[in-house]
């Protein structure tokens, strides 16, 4: 085994970022000839650092990946009662993923052990030893300190309170660990493989209990200093509003997210319902329900006023139950944009809804996509 030369690391450096790749196509990006590229990749496999994986004999065409000797990266996301956990190779390539679903009244202790005891038995089930494990990404559903682990004490995150998941996972696999949260990560799924492909700049927006975004700009999640952007769920709509959770009054999941609507109908016809009977009442037109399911709209579209005018978005996604269960929901808050906004945003923004259907398991892996666009993991596991 030789001191890999700097032609060989710029080749798995290529492999991680972008995936996979045809001996033609590394002799283009390295800018080398393909006679070079064969050398080096002949020395790389014989040392045993990258594989093809699809090989067929007697193809000349075959794919070249990373071997999971060279290592491989590990993705876990908790949401409110599951935690999903992937493996790939260092190319992206899938290993393998488990979802396990808990209760929402488990302990964060516990709910971190079963994560960390999940990723031990993948590595095992495919038998990679510990040590082949690189770097963890791990997205929470709460507000975490991005550089350091901490959970802030607050109603909200009452779930997370006492724990530091980065310090745990990080001592727990010996890898470093890197952060995000799950609703962001959601974003960032969208964006590689829903409405956002194809697009440069997208503000994903997601309505169910609450409301929360994720702004993408050249495939990264502009997370802000320290992880705490894209909180729109607590944007102040009115300073005189019903009170929330975090301590301010007239926050936008006041008005727009499923207690509040169901809390708004309650109020105004003295009738409990659920979401599923309240989506009943929208599509049998009940004046009082589709009359709130139309403000829940104009005020996100409002609020997202104020958000384009700061991002310019290219494409506005909008996701969660509300958006998906309410027929008009998103055309009615592009409608309020296109009103409102300044004409340079408001004319050119477009306004989707979501696609992707299997939300878990896409974020889990847009997690160890996360992972390939950071140099500091790149150089890290391309350093041998
Ligand atoms: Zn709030």
């Amino acid at each position: 085994m030789t001191m890999l030369t700097p032609n060989a690391q710029r080749l798995l450096r290529a492999l991680v970022m972008n995936g996979p790749a045809y001996r033609a196509d590394l002799a283009r990006t390295l800018d080398v000839s393909r006679a070079t590229v064969t050398n080096l990749t002949s020395r790389l496999q014989a040392d045993g650092w990258i594989e093809e994986p699809d090989h067929e004999p007697g193809l000349l065409k075959n794919l070249i990946g990373t071997s999971p000797r060279l290592g491989v990266l590990g993705s876990i996301m908790f949401l409110v009662d599951t935690c999903t956990v992937t493996l790939s190779g260092l190319d992206g390539r899938l290993l393998g993923e488990f979802t396990l679903l808990g209760s929402s009244g488990t302990s964060a202790a516990d709910r971190m052990a079963a994560g960390a005891d999940l990723v031990d038995r993948l590595m095992a089930e495919h038998d990679l030893p510990a040590s082949s494990l690189r770097a963890l990404h791990l997205a929470v559903d709460t507000q975490m300190d991005a550089r350091s682990g901490d959970i802030y004490a607050q109603r909200a995150s009452s779930r997370w309170f006492g724990v530091n998941p980065m310090e745990y996972f990080a001592t727990r696999l010996g890898v470093p660990v890197y952060v995000q949260n799950s609703a962001r990560l959601e974003g960032l799924a969208e964006y590689l493989w829903g409405t956002g492909r194809g697009h440069s700049n997208m503000l994903y927006v997601e309505v169910s209990y609450g409301v929360t975004s994720g702004h993408i700009a050249g495939g990264i999640i502009q997370s802000g200093a320290r992880g705490g952007a894209g909180e729109l769920g607590h944007t102040v709509y009115d300073w005189n509003g019903p009170l929330c959770t975090c301590g301010n009054a007239g926050c936008l999941m006041q008005y727009v997210s499923i207690p509040a609507v169901l809390r708004d109908y309650e109020t105004a016809t003295g009738v409990r319902v659920d979401w599923a009977d309240f989506c009943a009442l929208v599509t049998a037109e009940d004046g009082t329900a589709t009359s709130l399911a139309k403000r829940a709209a104009t005020v996100l579209g409002r609020i997202l006023v104020n958000t384009c005018h700061v991002l310019d978005p290219e494409v506005v996604v909008i996701s969660g139950q509300i958006a998906l269960s309410l027929p008009s929901f998103v055309d009615d808050v592009a409608t309020t944009i296109r009103e409102h906004a300044l004409p340079l945003v408001g004319r050119n923004v477009e306004v989707l809804r979501s696609q992707l259907a299997d939300l878990h398991t896409a974020t889990a892996r847009a997690g160890i996509d996360s992972l390939r666009a950071i140099d500091e993991v790149v150089t890290a596991v391309t350093t041998i």
